[in-house]
């Protein structure tokens, strides 16, 4: 096990909950866009590609452990900001020392989606490609702007449309209480709006959760921004999942949901909702806020 030591992991490895059983490779480190004003995932790391050389060394290591690993998640906030030459030689590395890898996922921004033309998107689904971590958050455009998301709810559209055509799978983060207090519904009911368009396959539930290292922090303590209270979250939530007219898992499941809920849509809706109506009954504000106190990590 001692090789193991040898991957070349960089800071802290985030991976989406349904990418458990993946293979994880990092071929980059950290965010190209670091300027998302709640986030703190990557800290003081600065954006950079794996050499070819240290991917190779950690993928003869990998052989070793899982000879027949079937998917390869690709470590990074956004990987998928690689060139498409780059991905394909990537693609061929796995395949040189992983030939049973059936597809390959990782974390993308939306704008590493513009830059690749609708053919290179279906020659790296053939290679692939697909189940791709979207951060999308919501799809309301006052918070995406204010949040410096670099991106709009119009562009989400059209990128994402493009993956469509590909045959792609992608899948969507929504964070709650993004908007800040008396917005919850709005943006549930934009995000909605554009969901509905397009086609996740899962969208992963988050809530806002809040760190010093995160420039959202120091805003609240200025007044800049107010928190949404707990049950406007999980009202929120409810817009969301009452809303979503398209075929998609709901995974709001991870430490940051005060309440878990998971589901299929639209069968599950109705037992969804009964939870979340529950839980508004069963706890009151002060003891889901002081649940997200206690939160020290995500
Ligand atoms: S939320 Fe994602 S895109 Fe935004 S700064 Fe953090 S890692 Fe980068």
């Amino acid at each position: 096990m001692e090789d193991l030591e040898k991957l070349h992991f960089t800071g802290t490895v985030w991976r989406p909950p349904h990418e458990a059983h993946s293979v994880l490779l990092q071929v980059t480190v950290g965010c190209t866009h670091r300027a998302c004003k709640f986030c703190s995932l990557y800290g003081d790391l600065r954006f950079r590609m794996s050499p070819l050389e240290e991917v190779e060394a950690d993928l003869q290591i990998i052989a070793r452990y899982q000879p027949r690993a079937r998917r390869v998640f690709l470590v990074g906030a956004n990987p998928f900001v690689l060139s498409y030459g780059r991905l394909v030689r990537l693609a061929d590395l796995i395949r040189d020392y992983l030939p049973k890898v059936a597809t390959i996922g990782m974390f993308s921004r939306i704008s590493d989606i513009r830059q690749k033309t609708p053919e290179q998107l279906r020659d790296l689904r053939l290679r692939g490609f697909t189940g791709i971590s979207i951060g999308t958050e919501t799809g309301d455009d006052p918070t995406l702007h204010f949040m410096n998301k670099g991106t709009t709810a119009r562009e989400i559209d059209e990128q994402c449309r493009k993956l469509d055509e590909a045959g792609i799978e992608y899948y969507f983060t929504y964070m709650t209480g993004l908007a800040g207090a008396g917005n919850g519904h709005r943006a549930a009911r934009a995000s909605v709006e554009l969901f509905n368009r397009l086609h996740p396959y899962i969208i992963g539930v988050v809530s806002l959760t809040l760190f010093p290292e995160a420039p959202l922090w120091q805003e609240v303590r200025d007044g800049r921004f107010v928190e949404a209270s707990e049950g406007e979250r999980l009202e929120e939530l409810r817009t969301l999942v009452a809303g979503l007219q398209i075929p998609v898992t709901v995974m709001a499941h991870t430490v940051s949901n005060a309440v878990p809920l998971l589901g299929r849509l639209p069968e599950d809706r109705a037992r969804m909702l009964r939870e979340l109506d529950d839980a508004r009954r069963r706890f009151n504000e002060r003891e889901l806020a002081a649940y997200r106190r206690g939160i020290v990590h995500l």
